[in-house]
């Protein structure tokens, strides 16, 4: 991967122009540099917000909104079908920012593109669909209802692994919402911040509506931080880790603001006798292998009765074998590098603990090299088995690499219970062919998967837009992206009106 390559995307993007965008340069005050994780090769620099531009720009988020709001919803529907349209067109290039900036390969890096498409097309719809119940009321002559209203400029922080579709789904949702969006990226993924944004509000602007996408971009202290505190956002849409999420939604508490918080996973997957293991096998090694075991839902830990542990242990072995890992915008590469060096040491640091704690190393075990990428963070990824005891605390933690963990279970409750014992609860899966057993895994009394996303015979990971995604207990309890999702972007206001003469009361209450 070459240079040039760089320079075509960001010329096919009209980065090279981006007053925020400094080619080819080192850091410097004020610019930091996003790197190629497939090389350890600079991209491009990029200039940070200071606290007076972010003044600036929030000031200029919150004047659109009063504007915005009284655009009606269909109509904003129109603009946000207009950058849909737009980001279509600039599916290939997009596609191939995020690859070169987090590493993902050619599809997925294609396929995060298509996720906000797709929620683009989604919130076009929903345009027309914002509305509220009417209730019976209990008193003669009354009508009550509810209607749902814009709240305001949201401020949305992103996290470095999903730098174009988290934004599409909090941005195009807000969009018809009549809210304005602030974004603040992960200074890992600036690039493809600059690019989708300046395309979503080149759109606006040129349909008569400047100031409704926004970008801040700038260090968690001058910039997340102040967010985080500031009243003028009654929503924070946090995506990130989860001691991102204990620190956010603590400062956004104490002002009487609300979170969308989407956080991190560490999500296993259960396979009974009676599963087919040829599909069991194939959802294991794209949930823990693909995107290089970066995505919140990747598979951490795979949960297998104990007749069938060895064997369908040694087909993923032999399937590990077969992944090729290397350039991401290669051909045939299924595996990418890490985000960075940082990412690397943590990795090998999670198989060092996990050793020491009794696991072992089936496959891979540490970082791979990839000819004549000797910068890049490539690793092999990896199979740790529990020991029988079952006790792995290093399993317990979120590490953001493609390793994953085996336990073998005796009964279905055990599986379900070391399933649930983790702190996280995002994205669960069984592979079962009994009935019985999925009901167990998704009864309705909640003794089942306690996680926000439970999938049968489909892996954790590679969700729709058209389902509410997030999670329960650490990964923070926000639903973003599809079904009623919506409402977190608005503000809902019930609406009693008397359309006769009496002065009636509710609860029969009498005050004469
Ligand atoms: P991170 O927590 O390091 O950073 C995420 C974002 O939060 C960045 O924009 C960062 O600048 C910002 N941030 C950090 N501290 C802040 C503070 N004090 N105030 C305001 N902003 C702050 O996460 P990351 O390494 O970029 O991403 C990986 C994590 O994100 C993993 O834990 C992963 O599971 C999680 N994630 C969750 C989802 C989900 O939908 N649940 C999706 C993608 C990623």
């Amino acid at each position: 991967m070459s240079s040039a390559m760089h320079t075509e995307v960001l010329r096919s993007l009209g980065l090279d122009s981006h007053p925020r965008v400094v080619p080819g340069v080192g850091p410097s005050d004020g610019v930091i540099v996003s790197n190629n994780p497939a090389t350890g090769q600079p991209i491009a620099g990029v200039r940070l917000d200071d606290a007076s531009s972010y003044e600036r720009t929030v000031a200029q988020s919150a004047e659109a909104f009063i504007r915005w709001r009284s655009v009606p919803a269909p109509a904003r529907g129109q603009v946000v079908r207009a950058i849909g349209d737009e980001i279509r067109k600039h599916k290939d290039a997009l596609g191939a920012l995020v690859s070169l900036e987090v590493g993902k390969i050619r599809s997925e890096g294609l396929g995060e593109v298509q996720e906000t498409i797709d929620i683009a097309d989604f919130a076009v719809g929903l345009s027309r669909q914002l509305h509220g119940l009417t209730m019976p009321s209990e008193r003669p002559q009354h009508r009550l209802m509810e209607q749902w209203l814009p709240l305001g400029p949201i401020g949305v922080i992103t996290a470095f692994n999903f730098p174009n579709a988290v934004w599409g789904w909090n941005a195009m949702l807000a969009a018809v919402c009549g809210d304005t969006t602030v974004w603040k990226p992960s200074l890992l993924a600036p690039l493809t911040a600059i690019a989708t944004n300046a395309i979503a509000d080149h759109v606006a602007k040129s349909m008569g509506h400047p100031g409704v996408f926004t970008l801040v971009i700038g260090t968690d202290d001058v910039v997340g931080e102040r967010m985080a505190a500031d009243p003028r956002f009654p929503l924070i849409s946090a995506t990130g880790s989860c001691r991102m999420g204990r620190r956010v939604g603590q400062v956004v508490a104490s002002r009487f603001g609300r979170c969308l918080l989407e956080l991190g996973g560490n999500n296993a997957l259960i396979v009974t006798p009676s599963a087919d293991l040829d599909l069991a096998a194939k959802a294991v090694v794209f949930g823990a292998v693909g995107t290089a075991g970066q995505r919140c839902t990747t598979t951490r830990r795979l949960i297998i009765h104990r007749s069938i542990a060895d064997r369908f242990t040694q087909t993923l072995i032999n399937a590990y074998k077969t992944v090729r890992i290397g350039d991401p915008l290669a051909e045939g590469t299924l595996v990418g590098p890490l985000i960075n060096a940082r990412a690397v040491e943590q990795f090998e640091r999670a198989i060092a603990q996990a050793k020491a704690q009794g696991g072992e190393v089936l496959v891979g075990g540490g970082r791979a090299s990839v000819s004549g990428a000797p910068g890049g963070h490539y690793v092999q990824p990896t199979i740790i088995r529990a020991p029988d005891s079952g006790e792995l605390p290093i399993a317990k933690e979120e590490t953001f690499a493609p390793l994953l963990y085996v336990f073998a279970y005796d009964t279905l409750d055990h599986a379900i219970a070391m399933h649930n014992s983790v702190e996280q609860g995002l994205s669960s899966a069984i592979f079962t062919n009994d009935m019985r057993e999925s009901g167990r895994f998704l009864n309705p009394d909640g003794s089942g998967s306690d996680c926000g996303i439970a999938n049968v015979n489909a892996g954790t990971s590679g969700a729709e837009i058209g389902g509410a995604f997030g999670g329960e207990k650490a990964t923070g309890g926000g639903r973003e992206s599809g079904s009623d999702s919506w409402k977190a972007y608005m503000r809902r206001q019930t609406i009693t009106v008397n359309f006769g003469s009496t002065f009636a009361l509710a609860q029969g209450i009498r005050f004469e």
